[in-house]
């Protein structure tokens, strides 16, 4: 596997280099919204370290970076009300890891999709 690529879009964002539409942010995290959304609510929720997919994250990274940014989830999620404990229907996390999943940003990045009924969660594949 490649190593981190401290140019690619999510860093800039980290370092300021970029503007973000920010929802969420801790000593761990940052989150803000998908660019291009394709649910209502499209949040995507980095870790502030520099791991670029979740294979890198769970392997490398220490228990307060884990802890923090699993944790980070449910706040953003309860703070928005989307979480079924705060009132919400729900939500759906995808974080893509490599080629085959398409990843398209080389730093770990969990989708946070919500604001209605999402459907399936692939497509079939077509034969
Ligand atoms: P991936 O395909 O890597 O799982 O998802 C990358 C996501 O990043 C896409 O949903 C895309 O819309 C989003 N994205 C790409 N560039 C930017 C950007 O500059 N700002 C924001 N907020 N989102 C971005």
């Amino acid at each position: 596997m490649s190593s981190y690529d401290n140019q690619n879009i999510f860093a800039k964002i980290l370092r300021g280099e970029i503007p973000c539409d920010k929802i969420y942010e801790d000593d761990y995290v940052l989150s803000f919204k998908d660019i291009s959304p394709q649910a209502p609510s499209h949040i995507l929720v980095i870790p502030k370290g520099p791991y670029k997919d979740i294979n890198d994250f769970s392997k490398n990274a220490n228990n307060e970076e884990l802890i923090g940014f699993n944790r980070a989830i449910s706040i953003i999620a309860d703070q928005l009300k989307l979480s079924e404990e705060s009132g919400g229907k729900g939500y759906r996390l995808i974080s893509n890891a490599g080629s085959d999943s398409h990843q398209e940003v080389p730093h770990l990045h969990i989708h946070l999709l919500a604001g209605r009924k999402l459907g399936p969660m692939l497509i079939p594949e077509k034969s």
